[in-house]
């Protein structure tokens, strides 16, 4: 059994097959996953950054080949690509920055008060690393949520060991870039097993059921993050799961707005809607708009360019969609987008329906089209979109185009989405996230499984960290965070209060 990469471009195979993954071999990696956690939970948050910093820089080096191998896989362009894995490289400085910064362990001190009720002993907390992690590498992002993507930086930097599922769709780019990673983490002294790559549906399957390991991130499809989500809580003891998985996006264009800035705004949905041939987990799949601006969005759609798509089953899924969508009397198309000869080549599209009709088939209108689509919905009255968003299902962003006029009709627009959605943009576009303390990557089921946590960004590394109370334990045995003279000089919560002391 192998796994074979191939050029989407052609629909050629690419590189030579790599040997599927035994069981045997997973549960070998995730045991020397676990001993070397052991070692590397112990290292301070100072020389793991250091470990971070030299496998940025290593992957950086690599760039030209990491470049070369992963366009000819994903055929996602060597200009985005160069973009992405400057991104990824830039993440890892970021958790390196995290570490030294040093407040993400969240120590908080509480003195001791015996003449309250309850009586209070002295109490220290901390987040420390829980053990071995699984990572799934996402399809549409094969450097920034892949092998050494998001999910792994966060983990190392927890203090935590990474066992990766490489993604089918691209196991040249796995490959390469493991081999920078793992050189880098011997070069820079790391303890050896504390990150590997597996490949194989199966091996991912074996993967999260391993003793050993403590919690999975995955990026992916509804139906393969169900059924690891499934496999991960049906264990003897279930481990957290944290499942990024699909997201209509929806996005509504308030009149005013739709007037003065039509064509700024269909510019925006079309390069938005398009960008990396839509398979994008933000795309904004779905628009609520007046119906006076659906033919503006519609030419600027006409005048965009598809691409090859990611992999064959990603192309005919999206096609056989847009199929169905063309052939349903409910919805109109609008436009259709300009189309390479490109083997698995989609093709960007747009429809419409009124909003009544939509509301009467709710369910089937509001599935997930991976790809370069979308749908208007076209409303004549705004406080009629109102209740309906809320019954949208779960996801990651929900976008409001609002002149300076509407500034009410867009906060009651925002009282709406905020209930489904993880992140709310005003007169933007929800593609492009960027890295940072305050992102949240995350929303209600089905755009993830956990809603209360982000995969991008910096909190993304709570999901590898637990926290203990340490109660009357000496000072000199308490983690330097939690020591009474503070020797890391980190900021913690003393009595109630953040302070550096
Ligand atoms: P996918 O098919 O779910 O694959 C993701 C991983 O899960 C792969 O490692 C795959 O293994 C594994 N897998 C799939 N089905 C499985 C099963 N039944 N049992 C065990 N393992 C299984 O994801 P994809 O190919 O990237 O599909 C694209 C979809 O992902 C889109 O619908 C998109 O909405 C969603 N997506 C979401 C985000 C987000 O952040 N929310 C980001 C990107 C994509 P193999 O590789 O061996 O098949």
């Amino acid at each position: 059994m192998s796994v074979q990469g191939y050029n989407p471009r052609t629909g050629e195979p690419f590189g030579d097959p790599l040997e599927v993954t035994s069981d045997a071999e997973v549960d070998r990696l995730c045991e020397a996953a676990h001993s070397a956690f052991e070692t590397w939970s112990g290292w301070t948050a100072e020389d793991r950054a250091r470990v971070l910093d030299l496998v940025a820089d290593r992957l950086d080096e690599s760039s030209e080949t990491l470049i070369s191998v992963c366009d000819t896989e994903t055929a996602l362009g060597v200009p985005r690509l160069t973009t992405e894995l400057k991104r990824t490289t830039n993440q890892l400085r970021l958790f390196a920055d995290v570490l030294r910064e040093g407040s993400y362990v969240e120590a908080m001190i509480d003195s001791p008060n015996m003449d309250i009720i309850p009586p209070r002993p002295d109490v220290r907390r901390v987040l420390r690393p829980i053990g071995v992690i699984a990572v799934y590498s996402a399809s549409n992002f094969p450097f920034a949520l892949s092998t050494v993507g998001s999910d792994t930086a966060s983990a190392l930097a927890a203090g935590c060991a990474v066992v990766v599922k490489g993604h089918s769709a691209h196991p040249n780019t796995t490959r390469e870039t493991a081999r920078v990673v793992s050189e880098a983490l011997t070069e820079a002294g790391a303890p050896a097993g504390l990150f590997s790559v597996i490949y194989g549906t199966q091996s991912g399957v074996r993967l999260v059921q391993h003793p050993l390991v403590k919690a999975a991130g995955f990026t992916g499809s509804i139906g393969g993050g169900r059924a690891l989500y499934d496999l991960a809580n049906g264990r003897p003891d279930p481990i957290p799961f944290y499942g990024e998985l699909g997201s209509v996006n929806p996005t509504v264009i308030l009149p005013a707005a739709a007037s003065e800035r039509a064509s700024d705004i269909a510019a925006g949905f079309a390069q938005s809607v398009t960008m990396g041939v839509g398979q994008f987990c933000t795309n904004p799949g779905l628009v609520f708009a007046p119906s006076s601006i659906v033919d503006e969005l519609g030419k600027a759609v006409a005048e965009s360019n598809g691409g090859a798509m990611l992999n064959e089953r990603m192309c005919d899924s999206y096609r056989s969609h847009v199929d169905a969508l063309s052939n349903n009397s409910l919805v109109s198309l609008v436009a259709t987008g300009n189309a390479p000869d490109d083997a698995w080549a989609g093709k960007p599209a747009l429809f419409s329906v009124p909003l009544e009709t939509f509301v009467a088939n709710l369910e089937k209108l509001t599935e997930e089209n991976f790809g370069p689509s979308g749908i208007v919905v076209t409303y004549s009255d705004v406080n009629d979109v109102l209740p309906v968003l809320s019954r949208l299902p779960g996801t990651l962003t929900g976008t409001v185009h609002a002149s300076a006029s509407e500034h009410k009709e867009a906060a009651a627009v925002a009282a709406e989405l905020h209930k489904i959605a993880g992140r709310l943009i005003y007169n933007g576009w929800p593609t492009g996230i960027a890295l940072a303390w305050a992102m949240q990557h995350g929303g209600p089921w089905p755009a993830t499984t956990n809603a209360i946590h982000t995969s991008i960004g910096v909190p993304g590394i709570y999901r590898w960290l637990a926290p203990v109370t340490y109660q009357t334990w000496p000072d000199e045995l308490l983690p330097a965070e939690l020591q009474d003279a503070n020797p890391l000089g980190i900021t913690r919560r003393r009595d109630g209060v953040l302070a550096k002391h």
